[in-house]
C-alpha cells in the first residue's frame, strides 16, 4: 500500500497577513506596509469605515438599544430597525 499523504499535501498553518498587520499596528503601532491589505484596512478606518464591519455586541443592561463595536474599525454600531448592524452616526 502506497503512502499517499504527502508532506506538501499537509495543511500548512495559515498567517492571516491583513489580521496580523492590522493587530500590528493596534497593538504595536506598527505601521502596515504600504500597499498590503492590512494598510488598506487602517486607511478605510482612518475614514471611519471599513470594507466588512465585524460587529461584536457589547450591549449592557443600561443601554436602551443593542449596542456594538466593530471589530475592525472600532465604530459603534446599533441594531438598526431592519435588523441589521448600522454604523452610529457621531453627533
Ligand atoms: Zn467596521
Amino acid at each position: 500500500m502506497r503512502w499517499c499523504g504527502r508532506a506538501s499535501g499537509l495543511a500548512r498553518p495559515r498567517a492571516n497577513q491583513t489580521t496580523i498587520g492590522v493587530l500590528e499596528h493596534n497593538l504595536l503601532g506598527i505601521p502596515p506596509e504600504p500597499g498590503t491589505a492590512a494598510a488598506l484596512v487602517v486607511a478605510f478606518r482612518r475614514a471611519g469605515t471599513c470594507l466588512t464591519h465585524r460587529p461584536l455586541d457589547v450591549t449592557t443592561a443600561s443601554d436602551a438599544q443593542r449596542i456594538a463595536r466593530c471589530a475592525s474599525c472600532g465604530n459603534r454600531m446599533h441594531l438598526g430597525d431592519a435588523g441589521e448592524w448600522v454604523v452610529t452616526a457621531a453627533s
